[in-house]
């Protein structure tokens, strides 16, 4: 075999099928975001990010800057080891006791990242628990779909946030059999919220155990930033929350809270928390001055859901279409891959406004969309610029608007 033209022709392919990724290669401007230095070889030097997941700019807190820089000068770079073989420092357990409380659980486990967090929690309880069905919402991200599958287990894919199909297929298992129903709270493409009450009433008829993903949720909603669960109250109802560092947090890793018992077994097998290095010292820092701040402040969450207003309501006045929905994505339709990707070359060449377009496999076809992310760190001339640059080049690609009235 020829592998290197075995490795061209499979690019080729998907270059064919409009499917090859092309990344913006940028330098985000700490104490400036959302702007960001651009190296692409395309476009202006200086470009306005509009599609990040550091949802509050806790990114460039100083706050978190500071837990960070000092934290390298005290312990230096990295941790040095396995989590079991000298890794553990005294920052990765403080970390997991403030996200325990956050999620008011027991215990918490910190893992490399939130995909990390999923596969490994997900394919460890599948994998052990003898003769366990997985139930899993049809939209789950990867992470969790990966993990299930890696475990083997017997699985159930079930309509999404459909709790009458959910409910169909708890029916027809044995009633004694083991179950565990894997869901998110915000889904990240859409923007939609599960009925979580509704599935934890599920749980309980049917005996079975909850996993809830709240990766776009955590620092974003309820009181003290611990997610669509926190905010509705729900949070003693979930066998296992799990959420991520990585996005409101801005810094990177994943966890899991629940349990003593079931965090204590996670830790004892999970392969993908054994076998890896620990994250540094720095980073568990950064995080827990992250969720600290996040639990006793509502400024960043009352500016963020201020900003998305302010962005969905100058997109109604121009008729630009944009699925409702009750959280802070704001999916901008546009229903066709070329010019989807053309708005979003356009916007980044003549306009300094960065959003990468999402197309099929990550979306269905004719769903094409771009995903806008507000923050509290874009200004009104941010916004003012962005919608007066998408009205432009609706009009250039000819896209339909909406009737203004009647919003
Ligand atoms: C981003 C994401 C993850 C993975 O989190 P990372 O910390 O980025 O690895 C898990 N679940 C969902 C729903 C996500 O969107």
């Amino acid at each position: 075999m020829n592998y290197q033209q075995f490795f061209r022709d499979q690019l080729t392919q998907l270059s064919e099928e409009g499917n090859y990724r092309i990344f913006a290669e940028l330098e985000r401007q700490c104490g400036a975001f959302p702007t960001a230095r651009n190296h692409t070889l395309t476009g202006p030097e200086k470009v306005t990010v509009w599609c990040s997941n550091d949802y509050l700019g806790m990114g460039q807190h100083p706050k978190v800057l500071a837990a960070m820089r000092d934290a390298i000068d005290r312990c230096g770079a990295g941790a040095g080891g396995t989590r079991n073989i000298s890794g553990t420092t005294h920052a990765h357990v403080l970390l997991e006791q403030e996200l325990a409380d956050l999620h008011g659980k027991n215990a918490a486990l910190l893992f490399t990242s939130g995909y990390v967090s999923n596969w490994a929690a997900l394919g460890t309880l599948a994998s052990h628990i003898p003769g366990i069905t997985v139930l899993s919402d049809e939209l789950n991200h990867a992470s969790m779909i990966e993990g299930i599958r890696h475990s083997r287990c017997e699985k159930r894919i079930w309509k999404h946030n459909d709790l009458t199909d959910l409910e169909q297929q708890l029916a027809e298992l044995p009633a004694n059999s083991p179950k565990l129903i894997a869901f998110e709270s915000v889904y990240s493409m859409d923007g939609d919220i599960a009925p979580i009450a509704g599935i934890c009433d599920l749980a309980d008829r049917y005996n079975a155990m909850t996993y809830l993903d709240e990766v776009h949720a955590v620092g974003l909603y309820g009181l003290r930033g611990g997610g669509i669960a926190e905010r509705e109250g729900l949070m003693d109802r979930l066998t296992v929350i799990e959420g991520t560092l990585g996005k409101a947090f801005g810094v990177v890793g994943g966890y899991i809270a629940a349990s003593h018992a079931l965090v204590d077994f996670v830790r004892s097998f999970a392969s993908g928390f054994i076998f890896t290095t620990a994250l540094p010292p720095s980073v568990a820092a950064g995080a827990v001055a992250s969720v600290r701040h996040l639990k006793q402040s509502n400024d960043e969450r009352v500016q963020h859901q201020q900003r998305v207003r302010e962005v969905r309501d100058r997109l109604d006045a121009l008729g630009i279409p944009h699925t409702p929905n009750p959280s802070h994505i704001i999916p901008v339709m546009v229903g066709d891959p070329v010019k989807c990707r053309f708005i979003s070359d356009i916007l980044m060449r003549d306009y300094g406004i960065y959003i990468q377009p999402i197309n099929y496999p990550t979306v269905p076809k004719g769903t094409e969309r771009l995903r806008i992310t507000p923050s509290p760190v874009h200004s009104s001339e941010d916004v003012d610029r962005l919608v007066t640059a998408l009205g432009e080049l609706w009009t250039q690609c000819q896209l339909a608007r909406r009737p203004m009235a009647a919003q």
